[in-house]
């Protein structure tokens, strides 16, 4: 685990054990928000810990950008009495998947006994959902494509995005629609942030928000048409493991090892999908 502060008032926690996910803390005159936690039980419970130290503030509320357990396992570090906002897909996704998930987990690995899930309690369903705490103005609007629930989280003062994974070094889009992410993806570009801290990865800064969108953009625009490029061609589906991340302008390197296996996972789950289509 490692943290950088991106400015006086925001705090960046960044798991070095999982994919270099983040967990991001603003800090308000009414308190200090959360927005995700980190995933393993340990790193979770060492940020609940460090920051009211830190800052001498107590917490004001927790923000869930989207079901996925590597963002949301950490949040039983925090305070039970705090209120969470989420999208009302991301409560239903967690109430669907979300235990039984836990449970799995539980069995791979007895440190996650140490978690509870958390379901959001303040939860909106269309549009924004504007949020006043103390000095700081957040507007939480629903970006899905990476899952269906994602939302990001829009600091009007600081002019800083929060955006869940619909921002993420390589982005996924397995356990959701290539096509509603680039739609997202366009949608941040009209935002026009000046930062941006992505679900996973290092933070976009000013100067580099359009360029980096534009590259994910074409990112997985190319990885559709290696999926039907695939599907068109005689050769078999397990070639898929063989189409490097390059191939479609993005580096190896910025989530590790896995890098590659999510990379493969995004051709695949599109090259499913039109199979079954095709078929039907
Ligand atoms: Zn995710």
């Amino acid at each position: 685990m490692f943290w950088e502060r991106v400015s006086e008032e925001i705090y960046i926690f960044t798991s070095d054990r999982y994919a270099l996910v983040n967990s991001t803390a603003l800090l308000t005159k009414a308190g200090i928000v959360v927005i995700d936690a980190p995933p393993f039980p340990r790193e979770a419970r060492q940020v609940a810990r460090f920051l009211p130290v830190r800052t001498g503030l107590k917490y004001h509320s927790l923000i869930l950008t989207h079901y996925h357990m590597d963002h949301v396992y950490g949040m039983h570090a925090f305070p039970t009495s705090l209120d969470m906002l989420g999208h009302e897909l991301c409560r239903r996704r967690l109430k669907e998947v979300g235990e039984a998930s836990l449970e799995e987990a539980q069995r791979s690995d007895p440190m996650f006994n140490a978690v509870t899930l958390r379901y959001p309690t303040i939860t909106f369903s269309s549009g924004e959902l504007r949020f006043v705490a103390g000095n700081k103005t957040l507007r939480l609007m629903h970006l899905p494509g990476h899952s269906i629930d994602n939302i990001g989280v829009f600091l009007e003062e600081d002019q800083v995005l929060i955006s869940g994974d619909a921002v993420m070094a390589i982005p996924i889009i397995a356990d959701g629609d290539w096509e509603t992410e680039i739609a997202s993806l366009h949608k941040i570009k009209e935002l026009a942030p000046e930062t941006i801290i992505q679900g996973h990865g290092e933070v976009i800064l000013r100067g580099e928000v359009q360029t980096v969108l534009d590259r994910y953009i074409h990112y997985l625009e190319c990885v559709h048409e290696q999926a039907v490029s695939m599907l068109h061609s005689e050769r078999d589906r397990k070639e898929i493991w063989d189409i490097p991340l390059e191939t479609c302008g993005l580096e190896r390197v910025p989530l590790g090892v896995a890098s590659h296996q999510l990379h493969v996972a995004n051709i695949l789950s599109i090259y499913d999908k039109l199979k079954a289509q095709a078929a039907a």
